[in-house]
């Protein structure tokens, strides 16, 4: 199988931002052995920022663009440095692309993003994707973000027909109700059709059930979906959680590539 991972700083790094070193040693591991297994693997992970912020001692997450791209382009390199070392432990190499806006919009851009990946994919590389946080911007008449890797990932599926989309998350899933305030909420293993309902679960733009923003999840599923992926949003605390996915277990809240679409 072709499969998109993505991973969350919430997964990767503690609190203060410096890295959760037994998550993310567990995770290149269970990687690595899917990708003995035979599964291509393309990453798409956060944690530049985070990880600058941590790395640098700084006291909480910078609010204007020069220190969110400065912390980005410190934190990159330190996560491109621990992936590097903990998948060349497997002896997988990794591959560092970092992405704006206009690399996937541009038809003829994101055709030379496709090829790259399957080049990589076909020499056995282990492709790793976040946004190029140190140069893309938001500011008015400029808008070279993507924003954040649930979108990014979906458009990484679908740029590269993957076989499913996976989303490392620090929550289990979609829930009927935000499970951090309602003690009758109740996980949704599988969402047939993203209809307007699922999309209100979401509890609007912006905002999330649980932590980390199920909004531009369900983004995300929209896209994958209508592109006729499966994803499945599981809780990345125990990253051995791929191998029940993969065991064809039910975990976190799979999204059928067939039902798409709003
Ligand atoms: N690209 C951002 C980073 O590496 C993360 C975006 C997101 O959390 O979705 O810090």
């Amino acid at each position: 199988m072709r499969i998109v991972v993505k991973v969350g700083t919430s997964t990767l790094a503690h609190n203060g931002g410096r890295l959760n070193i037994r998550r993310v040693e567990l995770l290149c591991k269970v990687l690595s052995d899917l990708k003995n297994a035979g599964h291509e693997i393309i990453l798409v992970s956060s944690g530049a920022i985070g990880m600058g912020v941590g790395k640098l001692g700084l006291h909480g997450r910078p609010e204007d663009m020069p220190g969110k791209q400065a912390a980005a382009a410190v934190g990159q390199c330190e996560l491109m440095y621990t992936y590097d070392k903990l998948f060349g432990e497997y002896s997988h190499n990794v591959a560092q692309i970092l992405l704006t806006a206009d690399d996937i919009h541009d038809p003829r851009r994101s055709v030379h993003v496709h090829d790259t990946l399957e080049r990589l994919l076909s020499w056995n590389a282990l492709p790793i994707i976040n946004e190029n946080d140190a140069v893309a911007t938001d500011e008015i008449g400029i808008q070279t973000t993507i924003g954040e890797n649930d979108t990014l990932s979906a458009i990484v599926a679908r740029l590269v027909k993957a076989d499913l989309l996976i989303l490392l998350s620090d929550i289990d899933g979609l829930y009927t109700a935000d499970p951090r305030k309602d003690p009758n909420a109740v996980l949704i293993p599988v969402v047939e059709r993203i209809t307007p309902e699922v999309l209100a679960l979401a509890g609007g733009t912006g905002s999330s059930l649980g932590s980390g923003g199920m909004a531009t999840k369900l983004k995300a599923a929209n896209i994958a979906t209508q592109a006729g992926i499966d994803m499945v949003i599981a809780n990345g605390e125990n990253p051995e959680v791929l191998y029940d996915l993969f065991d064809g277990r039910q975990v976190g809240t799979r999204f059928a590539g067939k039902g798409c679409c709003v």
